[in-house]
């Protein structure tokens, strides 16, 4: 019988990839409640409504990208395919947003039914960081030094750069896109399709583009910036100023525009040169108008969303990783000849028990001493501790043996064994 496969762009991730996105996890994690935020969870499959009415019907999310059907009772679902249209449903569901300040947090499994390649799939997963009640560039600052701080807590700071803009208000989106329009349309047979079609539904998705020719095209279009009104100026400015006074280093790009439809003021982008075309590692920006849209009181917001898989491979591909990360195992406990191996199972529960967060294999399953070795250097783990038989008379002994190129071992008395073996793994390994 044929074995059945994965879908396609639909990720394993295996036990020797995990160790990465752990420590990537627990980075984030204490960096994130160092500044106060909380984590929200919510599910991945919602109204498919939710998702037209925040991230906007002629997005490339929404016409193309969502996993959706009919459920058994005819409900029209998705599949989430980012967390901030979930986030501010359960957020508003529950109350959390009625004049309150709100800081949340978020991670898990996003969606999208796009090309895979490097770093584009149809199951990914994003850590989401996002403010409510607060309308000043302060929180806007504070979302974009989180990213900086996560950049140099993972040594990439030399690896991505900061691109932020500002794409002004609704209103003032509209009186450009009439403006792009017209220049576009100047040009419309050297358009490529999709960016023709949304001339008249959505023009700045155009702006979006990843066709080079439309890409050059626009270069002599009209600039947002020609259309920002006073105040979303003024925010930005002081916005700029935040992030200078902060060491946080940003170019303008008067081009970013985002994918999604329900942001404003404020947008931005962590790009890298190290991953080819899937180059943008994080983006975000403010949203004052999502809650309201979605039915709740109007509530200034402003967040970012990251994509674990793209940082992982910028690990990798930087190597900025600790070698410890990948240090899963400490000791690993084997029995000698001639001894019972349910011994084994105690001493190995006894040192978990001594020494809180040691981590610990016990050998099970028997065998000679040798097969049990050569496994334990196969472990990954620094140690064997090997119970050997007990001694005619006094206190009964076990043996350390250090799982490097020299293999030195040495007998320990029981009672001195936790002592012992925390100094050992104090040592730094042997190498040939
Ligand atoms: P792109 O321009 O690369 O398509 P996007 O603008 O669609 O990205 P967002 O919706 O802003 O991306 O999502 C935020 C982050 O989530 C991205 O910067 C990226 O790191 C990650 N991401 C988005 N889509 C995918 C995907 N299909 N596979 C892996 N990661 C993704
Ligand atoms: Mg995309």
């Amino acid at each position: 019988m044929s074995k059945i496969q994965a879908i396609r762009g639909m990720n394993d991730i295996l036990p020797t990839e995990t160790p990465t996105w752990q420590y990537i996890e627990q980075v984030t994690q204490t960096l994130v409640q160092s500044y106060g935020y909380r984590e929200i969870r919510f599910p991945v499959l919602e109204q498919s409504q939710l998702f037209k009415r925040s991230i906007g019907e002629v997005t490339d999310i929404v016409e193309k990208e969502m996993y959706s059907f009919a459920d058994r009772n005819g409900d029209e679902l998705s599949l989430r395919p980012e967390g901030t249209a979930g986030c501010v449903r359960a957020a508003e569901q529950h109350g959390l947003l009625y004049n309150q300040q709100q800081r949340l947090w978020y991670r898990g499994p996003m969606f999208r039914h796009e090309r895979p390649q490097k770093g584009r799939y149809r199951q990914f997963h994003q850590v989401g960081i996002e403010s409510f009640g607060m309308s000043g560039p302060d929180i806007d600052a504070e979302i974009i030094m989180i990213s900086a701080a996560l950049w140099r807590e993972l040594g990439l700071t030399q690896s991505v750069r900061l691109e932020i803009n500002n794409i002004g208000t609704a209103a003032d989106r509209q009186a450009f896109g009439a403006a792009l329009t017209a220049f576009l349309q100047q040009h419309e047979a050297d358009l490529d399709d999709d960016s023709r079609r949304r001339l008249l539904s959505n023009p700045l998705r155009v702006l979006d583009s990843k066709v080079p020719s439309t890409q050059a095209l626009l270069s002599d279009a009209p600039t947002l910036v020609e259309f920002v009104s006073a105040e979303t100026a003024a925010h930005y400015d002081a916005l700029k100023q935040l992030l200078r006074a902060n060491q946080v280093a940003f170019v303008e790009n008067p081009r970013l525009v985002r994918g999604l439809d329900y942001y404003n003021n404020m947008v931005f982008e962590w790009i890298t040169d190290d991953l080819g075309a899937q180059g943008t590692v994080c983006a975000g920006g403010r949203y004052d108008s999502l809650v309201a849209q979605l039915g709740g009181r109007g509530t200034p917001a402003v967040g970012l969303a990251f994509g674990m898989e793209r940082l992982v491979l910028l690990l990798e591909s930087v190597g900025t990783l600790p070698a410890s990360v990948q240090q899963v195992l400490d000791v690993t406990v084997l029995a000698s000849d001639g001894v019972d191996s349910a011994q084994v199972l105690t001493l190995a529960e006894h040192l978990r028990v001594s020494l809180p967060g040691i981590r610990v294999l016990s050998h099970c399953g028997g065998g000679k001493f040798n097969s049990q070795l050569k496994k334990a250097y196969n472990s990954g783990a620094r140690v064997a501790v090997i119970v050997d038989p007990a001694p005619a008379s006094g206190e009964p002994t076990v043996r350390l043996r250090r799982l490097d190129d020299e293999g030195r071992s040495e007998s320990v008395p029981l009672s001195a064994l936790a002592g012992a073996l925390t100094g050992v793994l104090s040592e730094s390994p042997v190498t040939a």
